[in-house]
């Protein structure tokens, strides 16, 4: 995010994390092109595991599915790797570096931003307010407010609308600016959200059940954009039931299956898999 008019001022200043954010971008990679890197992870809710040793990786490039059926452990991986479920042990590193036990604005401010498999938008706000509320609660906004001070705020949230604006043209969802998100279908609430996701500028989106209550014609429409948001570098890693998504967005599929992973290839190598078949496919 550059802030054209202020850019001298602001990297003066003590706005580290969230400003800078293009500038930890580009802190150097793994020598592979792995993003992601889950290892041994374990999670248990009242002794019961729902993550038990999970292990696997995500590339920086392309979109990588993640199936299982329900109760797999899909979302509660994707809470761990986000910093809003803490693992009972295991590690999680991206981009190269350690993460386990940051928290999800910690996070999400080195690049790794998820969406909800319930839709969580502020129905009484409209579609920009929430786009703006998103970025702000995804980098802390108490932070932003303490340090930039009231007047820098303002000139700072006036380039967040014209991010917000811009994305609002870039997904055909203009016309919604100032509609209460409490008013849209479900397909316009997951656009949003994707859109909101987007505002903080991410490398990494993680996507939970992103096609659920989403139509058909719309569902071709965001599998067209997280296509498109791939090919510009964004590494995507996606939750999704819908078998005909998987196969005509993945590029790579990974298999839980009670709280572990059974399997990862392309859906080609999966369909000749008869663990898989037999857990999923069947
Ligand atoms: P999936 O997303 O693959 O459907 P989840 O990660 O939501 O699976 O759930 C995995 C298991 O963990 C399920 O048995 C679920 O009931 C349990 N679980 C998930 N979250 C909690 C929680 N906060 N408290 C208790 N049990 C949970
Ligand atoms: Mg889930």
């Amino acid at each position: 995010m550059t802030f054209s008019p202020l850019q001298g001022e602001l990297d003066d200043n003590l706005v580290q994390g969230w400003e800078t954010l293009p500038a930890e971008h580009g802190v150097p990679m793994t020598t592979s092109s792995e993003i992601l890197q889950v290892e041994a992870l374990k999670c248990s809710f009242g002794g019961i595991f729902a993550v038990q040793d999970a292990s696997f990786v995500v590339k920086s490039e392309g979109i990588t599915g993640l199936i299982g059926p329900n109760g797999a452990g899909k979302s509660t991986i994707i809470s761990i790797v986000a910093g809003s479920t803490r693992p009972d042990s295991g590690s999680v590193r991206f981009a190269g570096e350690d993460v386990t036990g940051l928290k999800a604005h910690q996070i999400a401010r080195k690049g790794l931003v998820r969406t909800f498999q319930k839709s969580n938008l502020f129905a009484r706000m409209t579609v920009l307010e929430n786009l703006l509320v998103g970025v702000t609660s995804m980098k802390g906004d108490g932070y932003v407010d303490a340090l930039l001070g009231r007047w820098r705020w303002q000139q700072a949230e006036a380039k967040l609308v014209d991010d917000a604006r811009a994305l609002l043209v870039r997904f055909k969802m203009d016309r919604y600016e100032d509609t209460y998100t409490g008013e849209l279908s479900g397909g316009e609430k997951r656009m949003v959200e994707l859109m909101r996701a987007m505002m903080a500028q991410p490398k990494m989106l993680i996507l939970d059940e992103p096609m659920a209550g989403v139509n058909p014609t719309r569902a071709r429409e965001i599998g067209g954009h997280l296509r498109e948001l791939a090919d510009e570098g964004l590494a995507i890693l996606v939750v999704e039931h819908e078998m005909v998504f998987i196969e005509q967005v993945c590029n790579r599929v990974i298999v839980m299956a009670q709280g572990s992973v059974l399997a990862e290839g392309t859906m080609a190598e999966l369909r000749r898999n008869r663990e898989v078949i037999d857990a999923y496919l069947s």
